[in-house]
């Protein structure tokens, strides 16, 4: 009979709720005001004048399938 010692298995360390939730309200928001330039940042909804940032995100509107032109 042989003994073979076994590491001990490694587990995640959890993370509580409270030192998660802001992070992921940050995340949402980014993930918002990303989804706005995509998406809405053209026209009469343009917050910034120029057509660069809606040149700069051109392709992921199409490919998204915002309506551009
Ligand atoms: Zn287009």
């Amino acid at each position: 009979m042989s003994e073979i010692a076994l590491k001990p298995i490694a587990l995640p360390a959890p993370i509580p709720v409270r030192e998660l939730l802001p992070w992921a309200v940050f995340g949402g928001l980014m993930l918002m005001l990303m989804i706005y330039f995509v998406g809405a940042e053209e026209g009469a909804t343009s917050l910034i004048r120029s057509m660069y940032v809606h040149e700069f995100v051109h392709d992921g509107r199409h490919l998204l399938g915002f309506p551009c032109h």
